[in-house]
C-alpha cells in the first residue's frame, strides 16, 4: 500500500506499487491492516497530554464526543488544522435536557422547559460550533419534538439518550439517529411497557440528584428485562431499521456499573492515567459502585447486564445498526484501550468479528457522513491500524496494535512506544487536572 499526503493512492503487492526511492517504508510481513478505529460515543477529559495521544495509540482516529464545550471544539478544529496530533473529532452540542436536570453542576447543561427554548438551544449549540445535538433524559415532549424540528430546519443529525418521557419509537420517528447505552431504550419492547410508563411519569427529581434517578429507575429496567416481548420486539427493531437509527450499547461501560467485581484494581493501564483521575475512579467504585449492594442488588445487576446484552443481540439480528462506543469518562473506561474491549461485547452480543470491526470502522463513518473514512481503498482518507494479528479469527487481536496512520501520518510501533512513555510520563507529572466532566451516565458521587 502507498499512502501520499492523506490518502491512499495504491493498494497492492510490493511488485504491483511502484514506490518512490524517498518513500518511508513499513515492513507490513505477517500483519493486518484494518481501518482505522471510530469511537462513536467519547467524552474528553480536557487532558491533551492525555486523550488524543491515547486514542490514537490504540489506532482510533476518529472520536464522537458526546458532551461539547468549547475546549473540544477546539480540540476538533486544532486536529483539522494540524496543531494537534489526535484523532479527528466530531463534536456534540453540550447536552440539552429538561429542568431540572439530574446531572450535576460541573457537567455543561443546557436546561429547556419549552419548545421556544428548546429551539433556540439547537440554534445556539449549532452557532458555537456543534456538530450535531445532544439530547437528555428529561427533556419533556413538546420541548422534545421542538428540538427535533429545529434539527430538521438546520440539517442537524440529533442523538443522545431516549428520554423517559419519549418511547423509543416516538423518539426515532421524531428523527433522533443515535440512542446511546441500553438503558430507557428497552421500555418499548416489554409486555408491561404502559405500567413502565406509569411509573417513569411519577419519577420526580431535583437538580443534581442523578443517582436519585438512578434508582428510581433500576426497578423498571428489572421489569423491563424480565417482560421482553419478542414480538414487540420484532416490529420495534423494524422500525429503527426503516428510520435508519443507530444503537450505540457501550456495553464496556454497563459492565463497570452491572458487573463491578469484574473491575480490576491494578489494571497495567492506569499508569496512562493521572493520579487525581485513578484516584476518582477509586472513590466512585469503592462508594457508589460496590457501597452497600445487597445480595439481591448484586444479582439484578448481573441479570441487567445479560438482558442488555440479548437486547442488543436481537436488534442486531433484526438489521438495527449498532455502533462501538466506549463512554470514556467513566470510571475505567480507559481512552482507546476501552475501544477494543467494547469490540470484545459486541461479539459476545452475536456480531461476528467483522461486522464487530465494521461497528467501529464503515458504519460509524457512514453514520457520521464521512466520506472516503473507515475503509480501506485507493483514494480513501489514509486512516489506518497495521494489527499484529488477524482480528477476523479473533477479536482481541484488535487490541495488537503494532502501528497507525493517521490522516496519512505514520505512527511506527518505535513512535507509538515513544508515544505511550510520553503519556506515561504526562500522567505521572501530577500537574494534569481534569478539566472537564463527562454525561456521567453511570451515577456518580455527589459533591456538597
Ligand atoms: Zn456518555
Ligand atoms: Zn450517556
Amino acid at each position: 500500500m502507498l499512502v501520499r499526503g492523506n490518502r491512499i493512492e495504491a493498494i497492492g503487492s510490493a511488485r504491483e506499487v511502484r514506490v518512490p526511492s524517498d518513500a518511508e517504508v513499513v515492513d507490513g510481513r505477517g500483519k493486518f491492516v484494518v481501518p482505522g478505529f471510530i469511537d462513536s460515543h467519547v467524552h474528553g477529559s480536557g487532558q491533551e497530554e492525555i486523550d488524543p495521544p491515547l486514542l490514537l495509540a490504540n489506532g482510533v482516529t476518529t472520536a464522537r464526543d458526546m458532551n461539547g464545550q468549547p475546549l473540544l471544539y477546539q480540540w476538533r478544529d486544532r486536529v483539522a488544522a494540524g496543531t494537534l496530533f489526535g484523532p479527528r473529532y466530531v463534536v456534540a452540542s453540550s447536552i440539552i435536557d429538561g429542568s431540572p436536570t439530574p446531572l450535576a453542576d460541573g457537567v455543561p447543561t443546557i436546561e429547556v422547559t419549552n419548545a421556544a427554548e428548546g429551539r433556540a438551544a439547537v440554534r445556539r449549540a449549532v452557532a458555537e460550533g456543534a456538530d450535531f445535538i445532544k439530547v437528555y433524559v428529561r427533556l419533556k415532549p413538546d420541548a422534545y419534538h421542538a428540538i427535533a424540528d429545529e434539527c430538521r430546519r438546520l440539517g442537524v443529525t440529533f442523538g443522545g439518550h431516549t428520554p423517559d418521557a419519549i418511547p423509543l419509537l416516538e423518539a426515532s420517528a421524531a428523527g433522533q439517529r443515535s440512542f446511546e447505552h441500553v438503558y430507557t431504550n428497552w421500555f418499548d419492547t416489554s409486555s408491561a411497557e404502559n405500567e413502565i410508563r406509569r411509573r417513569l411519569a411519577k419519577i420526580s427529581i431535583k437538580r443534581g440528584e442523578y443517582n436519585k434517578w438512578f434508582t428510581e429507575t433500576h426497578p423498571l429496567e428489572v421489569l423491563a428485562a424480565r417482560t421482553f416481548d419478542p414480538a414487540r420486539a420484532r416490529k420495534v427493531f423494524r422500525r429503527l431499521l426503516a428510520d435508519g437509527s443507530h444503537q450505540v450499547p457501550t456495553l464496556v461501560q454497563h459492565r463497570v456499573f452491572d458487573l463491578p467485581d469484574s473491575i480490576t484494581l491494578h489494571d497495567d493501564r492506569l499508569r496512562y492515567l493521572p493520579a487525581a483521575t485513578r484516584d476518582s475512579w477509586r472513590t466512585g467504585l469503592e462508594q457508589v459502585f460496590l457501597a452497600g449492594r445487597t445480595e439481591q442488588d448484586v444479582a439484578e445487576h448481573r441479570e441487567l447486564y445479560r438482558a442488555r446484552v440479548r437486547w442488543i443481540s436481537a436488534a442486531h439480528r433484526a438489521g438495527v445498526p449498532v455502533l462501538a462506543g466506549t463512554d470514556t469518562g467513566t470510571p475505567y473506561i480507559y481512552p482507546g484501550f476501552s475501544l477494543h474491549d467494547e469490540l470484545q461485547n459486541l461479539v459476545e452480543a452475536g456480531l461476528s468479528p467483522m461486522e464487530a470491526l465494521q461497528a467501529a470502522t464503515s458504519a460509524p463513518a457512514r453514520f457520521l457522513g464521512l466520506h472516503d473514512v473507515g475503509v480501506v481503498r485507493q483514494g480513501a482518507i489514509a486512516d489506518l491500524a497495521v494489527l499484529d494479528a488477524d482480528p477476523l479469527t479473533d477479536i482481541r487481536n484488535t487490541s495488537r496494535v503494532h502501528a497507525v496512520v493517521a490522516r496519512g501520518e505514520l505512527i511506527t510501533a518505535d513512535r507509538r512506544e515513544h508515544m505511550l512513555s510520553h503519556i506515561e510520563a504526562a500522567a505521572a507529572g501530577g500537574t494534569l487536572a481534569t478539566r472537564l466532566a463527562g454525561c456521567a451516565c453511570t451515577p456518580v458521587l455527589q459533591h456538597a
